[in-house]
């Protein structure tokens, strides 16, 4: 099918399979590029923290430290010492003995061989460093720094090479080192017993609690100041701690630490079996690709999250509970870049879609609202309908503004299925508008026609069940975007419902009637000042006597470019805007003043002036009234306000309270146009009215049609009997009039009697009426 109208998909917002994607290629490049090794240390760090424990204590250091240094009172120490340690040491039962000292240079000679011989005594597995070192600064070129002659004879030489990193950092051993060909097991791999192969490199454990490491002074073993106990069965570690003699390198957690402390920690590392080798990015990785898959598939924003939060404490502690096991390493920051960068995806999209629903969703129905249907790109073969509920503000009197909500939702549903895409718009509050396919005017009268047998049956909300009553307008594109579209829909909409019909097409005739009625409005202020607006009167005479009783006033409109308006074409747009205030004001003001000077001669005079509907509901209207009755000085039994049938219908509890307040000032009432509505008399009989006014309809044809003969003449006993005085209006000829005279009418008005008419013409006519009757 040929797409009728395209979305703007850019205010779509971030689609998943988007942020996935993010995700997973910034998590490859990540684990493929090899960084955040940063992060990833740190990571560690954390992990080692959380993690720390004690060393095994099987390892004792002896410490070369300032204490030793000072109370052994010489530098380098003479190698008996190192031999008193020995022997010390092997007395003790140690289990093995290791010296990360250097005795690559000869001492004395006598020492020297008291060395030799403790090491030979101490049964030759007493272990002494070799030492890769440059032959030079700059050279790639390495030699081995090793014990002299005699002292290895009798001892086993390890390696006790510390690497750090680029950063300057030591985190992994060397297993062994080979320098030229030779073969050199590492001191940690030989004091833990633990045979290791030259590429075996290991991360050291730095969860070990270093400060917890067993330590004594040199010194106070050879002076037999440290217990034996403490000593057997040990493995012994023989180091420089002594700031002063150098020897320091940066490792995690710990600080700068001496490198004796470092071979323990190694060995210490290989005791606990926690060398952990690294198992690299990818399994955690590809684990967070399945966490990232349950992410997106999950079906709401729960599971979404639950998925994240899991996903994410997976992550994070997968590592920790395989190093606690000594199974290995894993790298977590690929798969956190993957597993952050969609969290916060989802964010910005959740982020996105609150802002959208704010901006494009109506909050109560959740259809979309004017902004959201603006954003519809409309094609040549579509059109916009409109549709506005009537009596909106009663039935949600009625039904509460719940209730109100639930009948547009519902609403909207039955409409959907003839919508493109099947989306209705809530475009105001009580008008709705769609897309659909066009079509020439019979099609869309058809269509229109089975939508309106859609309303036919009731809508049911809570336990009342509401008749609806709708009009459509449909516009063309135009070129317009949809919701100008819809606009202008909503005016032939409105236009059917004025003209009884049950859709129409907008045109261009209508947008300048509505553009009209704008400009109306901004000229009445200076219409009301500069006398543009006036009040013309029609006699209403006596049926009796045929003697002019009264005047209804009625407004007039001489436009200086329109001509005379009729009221009929501004009254209901300057009610519309709230206006009607001023110019019934203006009307009833104009009327007492007119009044109070035609009863200089005849003061049983009145005056009738029309009150919209509107103003019944503004409880203030009564105290302007008052206002201008006492400003006339007006008696208020003289002046006959004219209330439609359908503005009392339309809320009878309103309508009976404003009208009271109205009687209470002393004027009259009068049902105006009376049979145009539903109303009974009986009904009417509740109000405080003294007056009905037949309406002309009833009336124009009255000699010639003998129905409203009928109903006229019923109608006239029985207001009589209700205690109403009756109006006709709309008399237009003798026969009529007196028509109207035998079925006991009380008052007659028409062109019969009298055109509406300016005041002056109709203070003529009261002269000669005073002249005829004198
Ligand atoms: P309405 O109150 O029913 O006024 C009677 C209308 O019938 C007047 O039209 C009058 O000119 C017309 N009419 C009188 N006799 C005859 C007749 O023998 N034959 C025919 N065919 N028509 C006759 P108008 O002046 O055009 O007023 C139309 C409506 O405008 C009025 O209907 C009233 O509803 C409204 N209106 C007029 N002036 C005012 C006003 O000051 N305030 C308010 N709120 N409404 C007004
Ligand atoms: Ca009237
Ligand atoms: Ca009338």
């Amino acid at each position: 099918m040929k797409l009728l109208f395209t979305r703007i998909s850019s205010l779509n917002g971030l689609s998943a399979k988007l942020i996935a994607l993010a995700a997973i290629v910034a998590g490859a490049i990540t684990l493929f590029g090899g960084f955040g090794s940063g992060a990833e240390q740190a990571i560690r760090a954390g992990r080692d923290t959380i993690r720390a424990h004690a060393p095994s204590g099987k390892i004792v250091i002896v410490e070369i430290d300032a204490k030793s240094l000072h109370q052994l009172n010489q530098w380098p120490w003479p190698r008996r010492y190192h031999a008193d340690l020995v022997n010390k040491l092997h007395a003790a039962g140690a289990r093995s003995i290791a010296f990360d000292v250097d005795f690559s240079g000869r001492s004395k000679l006598g020492d020297d061989a008291i060395f030799a011989k403790a090491l030979e005594d101490a049964g030759g597995g007493v272990i002494l460093p070799s030492f890769r070192q440059a032959t030079s600064l700059q050279s790639q070129n390495f030699s081995e720094n090793l014990p002299i002659p005699e002292l290895r004879t009798h001892a086993f030489l390890a390696s006790v090479n510390i690497h750090p990193d680029s950063e300057g950092m030591v985190r992994d051993y060397v297993s062994g080192v080979s320098t030229v060909g030779t073969i050199r097991p590492s001191l940690a791999g030989m004091v833990a017993e633990v045979s290791g192969r030259g590429s075996d490199n290991f991360t050291v454990d730095q969860s070990i609690n270093q400060l917890a490491l067993p330590r004594v002074s040199f010194v106070d073993v050879i002076n037999g100041k440290v217990p034996v106990a403490s000593l057997r069965g040990k493995r012994i570690i023989i180091g420089a701690t002594a700031i002063e003699l150098g020897d320091r390198y940066a490792v995690p957690r710990h600080g700068v630490v001496p490198g004796v402390v470092i071979q323990a920690m190694a060995a210490e590392t290989l005791l606990q079996n926690a060398t952990n080798s690294s198992l690299g990015g990818a399994p955690l990785f590809l684990a967070s690709l399945l966490v990232l898959w349950l992410m997106m598939t999950g079906k709401n924003r729960i599971t979404k999250i639950v998925a994240l939060a899991l996903g994410m404490s997976a992550i994070l502690a997968a590592p920790l509970a395989l190093e606690a096991l000594g199974w290995g390493s894993l790298e977590t920051v690929p798969a956190l870049v993957v597993m952050m960068i969609a969290a916060e995806g989802i964010v910005a999209r959740e982020i996105w879609r609150a802002f959208q629903s704010k901006t494009f969703v109506d909050q109560d129905t959740k259809l979309g609202n004017g902004r959201a249907l603006s954003r519809f790109a409309l094609s040549d073969n579509c059109i916009v309908i409109s549709t506005r509920i009537a009596r909106f503000v009663e039935t949600q009197s009625v039904v509460g503004a719940a209730g109100a909500t639930d009948l547009v939702r519902r609403t909207a549903e039955r409409i959907a299925f003839t919508a493109v895409s099947g989306e209705v718009f809530r475009t105001g509050e009580d008008t709705l508008a769609w897309v659909c396919e066009s079509g020439d005017a019979d099609e869309l009268d058809n269509r229109i026609a089975a939508l309106s047998a859609l309303f036919r049956s009731p809508i049911q909300i809570g336990n009342r069940s509401v008749e609806l009553s709708l009009t459509y307008g449909a516009a063309g594109s135009n070129a317009d975007d949809a919701r100008a579209c819809a606009s202008r829909a909503l005016v032939a909409a409105d236009h059917a419902a004025e003209n009884g019909l049950r859709w129409a097409w907008h045109s261009e005739s209508l947008s300048e009637k509505i553009d009209w009625k704008l400009a109306l409005l901004g000229e009445l202020d200076n219409a009301l000042a500069n006398g543009q607006i006036w009040v013309a009167y029609q006699p209403k005479a006596d049926v009796k006597t045929g003697e002019i009783t009264s005047a209804e006033a009625l407004v007039r409109w001489s436009h200086p470019k329109r001509g005379l308006v009729p009221p009929d074409h501004f009254i209901p747009v300057i009610e519309q805007s709230g206006r009607i205030h001023d110019l019934t004001l203006f009307v009833l003001e104009r009327a007492l003043t007119d009044l109070s000077q035609w009863q200089v001669a005849r003061p049983e005079m009145s005056v009738a002036v029309n009150i919209s509907t509107p103003l019944l509901d503004d409880p203030a209207f009564a105290d302007e009234v008052s206002a201008v009755l006492r400003k006339t000085g007006v008696d208020p039994s003289r002046v006959m306000l004219e209330i439609t049938e359908s503005a009392a219908l339309a809320n009878p509890e309103r309508a009976v309270a404003a009208m009271e307040r109205l009687c209470a000032l002393g004027v009259k009432l009068s049902i105006d146009d009376y049979g145009t509505g539903q109303s009974t008399l009986s009904y009417l009989k509740r109000l405080p009215a003294c007056e009905i006014k037949i309406d002309k309809s009833f009336i124009t044809d009255l000699v010639d049609t003998r129905n409203d003969q009928i109903l006229v003449r019923s109608t006239i006993d029985l207001a009589h009997e209700l205690g109403f005085k009756v109006v006709a209006e709309g008399i237009e000829d003798a026969a009529c009039f007196a028509l109207l005279a035998s079925m006991g009418c009380d008052t007659a008005q028409g062109w019969h009697i009298g055109k509406p008419m300016p005041a002056a013409a109709f203070a003529e006519m009261l002269q000669s009426q005073i002249a005829l009757a004198a």
